[in-house]
């Protein structure tokens, strides 16, 4: 095969859900909920389908979608985008950073990213041609270090991929840091890729900033949303770019010879859950946060170090207070020991060291699941 496919083997959700089938495990891996999300939303995915929505539906993604996406950017961050040439729906978040990537790096350019990082970062950044720069959120606080950040920039950087709320990590780019990133890209005339999938999953007094806001990143920015996290429906695949016309060109270059279109009867049902009242985001927030709160107790109970998240749904510990050290092995004998699947966050780190330890669970699950996983981490 081909070199750009070196390194990247199996992801580690597909081996870790398979691991958690296999031994009968509660999966609190990769991290997709374990109830569907609202009910007038799926029902307005089969009403689609029945209404006859199964066939190609437009490029861009259609108008009703569009415009969702639109009043939802004016509606949450006072932020103004036209419709027609500054919005693209995409195949989940996956498909437009991939697409982004392929649309801003030249091969050999260089990709600075966030780690941990997401790992499709990786592979989308290997299918471009481009180097992945990796600057470190270090445990236990994972704050972005400016100075590094800045260090890390050279002559042949094109892009910066960022994440916030931030996967695996919990970190929520606070003003001062999304202002030290705006201040970097302009002075250094940087694309700026932000993947805000966990936009609406923040906690306590937190609040996610979209980088979009800043002055001087609208002709610079790709950002990226989907419907995966904010409506519980991680298999329908449904994902969004707004940013300039130029911007939401380039990227649509690449995205119409990827998948060309996708999720027909999903778009009409996303459009109008975009449209939810302010009680089912705050519903879906205060659920969370108490998930949240009942894992990072029990795991912080049962003598992890828990690192306990501002923003997404995962949690990161520390394994070593429990005698382990590293996270890969920890996470491979953990089924078979006591029936739990988790994440080594190690994976998503080029510096291995900072990751060793660290353990990633996803708390987007029923209550009786998180507390039968807690249970069954007693044998440990
Ligand atoms: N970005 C981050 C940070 C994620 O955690 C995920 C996924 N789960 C994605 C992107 C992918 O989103 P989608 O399922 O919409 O492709
Ligand atoms: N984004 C989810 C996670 O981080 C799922 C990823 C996937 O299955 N590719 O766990």
């Amino acid at each position: 095969h081909a070199e750009r496919l070196n390194g990247l083997g199996t992801t580690i959700f597909a081996e870790m859900s398979a691991l958690a089938v296999a031994t009968g495990s509660v999966n609190l891996g990769q991290g997709f909920p374990d109830t569907d999300g609202p009910d007038s939303l799926l029902e307005d995915a089969i009403a689609a389908i029945r209404a006859g929505a199964n066939q190609y539906p437009p490029g861009r993604g259609i108008p009703a979608l569009r415009q969702a996406i639109v009043d939802h950017q004016k509606r949450f961050y006072d932020l103004s985008y036209d419709p027609d040439t500054q919005v693209l729906v995409t195949t989940g978040a996956t498909e437009a950073i991939a697409a982004a990537l392929l649309a801003f790096v030249e091969p050999g350019d260089e990709v600075i990213a966030l780690e941990p990082y997401y790992d499709s970062y990786a592979a989308g950044i290997a299918f471009a041609g481009g180097r992945r720069i990796p600057v470190t959120l270090r445990a236990p606080s994972y704050r972005l270090d400016l100075d590094e950040l800045r260090a890390a920039v050279t002559p042949r950087t094109k892009v910066l991929l960022i994440n916030t709320p931030h996967n695996p990590t919990g970190t929520v780019l606070t003003d001062d840091e999304l202002r030290g990133i705006r201040d970097l890209a302009v002075e250094h005339d940087l694309v700026v890729i932000t993947d805000e999938v966990y936009e609406h999953l923040v906690y306590d007094d937190h609040r996610h900033i979209p980088l979009a806001t800043y002055e001087g990143m609208a002709d610079r920015t790709v950002s990226i949303g989907s419907a995966g996290k904010t409506f519980s429906v991680t298999g329908w695949k449904i994902g969004w770019v707004t940013g300039s016309p130029e911007v939401v060109t380039a990227v649509t270059t690449a995205k119409q010879f990827l998948t060309y279109v996708s999720g027909s009867p999903f778009q009409p049902a996303v459009a109008n859950a975009l449209a939810l009242g302010n009680d089912y985001f705050n519903a879906l927030r205060a659920t969370l946060q108490s998930r949240r709160d009942l894992l990072a107790n029990g795991l912080s109970d049962l003598g992890f170090e828990v690192h306990r998240p501002a923003g997404t749904y995962f949690i990161t510990t520390d394994i070593r207070p429990l005698g382990h050290t590293d996270s890969i092995d920890f996470c491979r004998l953990l089924p078979e020991r006591t029936g739990v699947v988790a994440i080594p966050t190690q994976v998503f780190y080029d510096n291995k060291e900072a990751g060793r330890p660290l353990v990633r669970w996803a708390f987007c699950k029923k209550e009786e699941l998180l507390q039968e996983a807690l249970t069954r981490l007693q044998k440990l």
